[in-house]
């Protein structure tokens, strides 16, 4: 035990592990939209760096709302947000949001939409098209390049959606339900390409969703919202095996064991509101 906790790596990881600050860390957060509408009350949370987290809770919860705090899109009532220790004012550098619509430009081809994310992000012109490439190849639309979003499924709209995402780089990940408009088949698809992009670049990300499966199959950690007002009411460490297969994984006994208890804190919820 004694030579284990010793080895000089296992220190040094453990102690940068304990000196480096949250991706994103929230505390005792409230926010009302002109004094009316409580969204969310005494919110304190956390994202680690590189880690999954996912959100789920009853409807008007807040759950966007928070995303909105993090991203400085809006400020709080009360409490601070703060970002790579960082107090947020205005739209942190490195955030990358993604949303259900998928907000692509209809005049533009899958090419030029990816280009788009590239130019904003200040992408070299030269190494642009190399790049562009690249990225239709990680999302397996090759071919596809030259299409208008209205020739594409939804599926293949949310992949050129994540695609210019990924053509920031950024730090973290905030996507908010982003594959909530998908059919079943087409979601459990997605997840699994999102699993195996995030296992490459392992960059931190809150995924907010209705779908209890998906945030299980998916996250290292879910967090149970409580009805409006929002609050944190619980958090499970899903300790699942990765690299994770999100098919597979939905076979095993763990994996239900914490649907149903997630499913139970929101049940209560729903039960408690109405
Ligand atoms: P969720 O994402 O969990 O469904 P939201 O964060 O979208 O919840 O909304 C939380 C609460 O704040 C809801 O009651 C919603 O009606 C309200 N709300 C959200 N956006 C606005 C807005 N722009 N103006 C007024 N109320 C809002």
């Amino acid at each position: 035990m004694n030579a284990i906790v010793s080895d000089p790596e296992l220190v040094r990881q453990a102690s940068l592990h304990a000196i480096a600050a949250p991706a994103v860390e929230i505390r005792n957060a409230a926010m009302d939209y002109g004094g009316t509408v409580l969204a969310l009350a005494d919110v304190s949370l956390t994202l680690r760096e590189g880690e999954f987290l996912s959100i789920v809770g009853p409807s008007g919860c807040g759950k966007s709302t928070l995303l909105k705090l993090i991203s400085g899109l809006a400020a709080p009532a009360a409490g601070e947000v703060l970002v790579r220790g960082q107090r947020v004012t205005e739209t942190p550098p490195g955030i990358g949001f993604m949303f259900q619509r998928d907000v692509l430009l209809p005049w533009a081809t899958v090419r030029e939409n990816i280009a788009v994310g590239l130019e904003c992000a200040g992408h070299p012109a030269g190494t642009r098209e190399q790049r562009v490439d690249e990225l239709l190849k990680l999302i397996g639309l090759e071919q596809f390049g030259g299409y208008y979003p209205r020739a594409l499924s939804g599926g293949m709209r949310q992949r050129v959606a994540l695609c210019r995402i990924l053509a920031y780089s950024p730090d973290i990940y905030l996507m908010d339900e982003p594959f909530g408009a998908l059919d079943a088949q087409t979601k459990l698809l997605m997840g699994q390409e999102l699993l195996s992009i995030w296992s490459r670049f392992r960059k931190g990300i809150i995924f907010v969703t209705h779908d209890i499966e998906e945030a299980v199959s998916l996250s290292d950690r879910v967090v149970v919202m409580t009805g409006r007002p929002g609050r944190i009411k619980s958090e499970y460490d899903i300790d699942l095996p990765r690299p994770r297969d999100s098919r597979h994984v939905r076979k095993l006994p763990a994996f239900h064991r914490y649907v149903d208890a997630i499913w139970n804190d929101i049940m209560s919820e729903s039960v408690r509101a109405a």
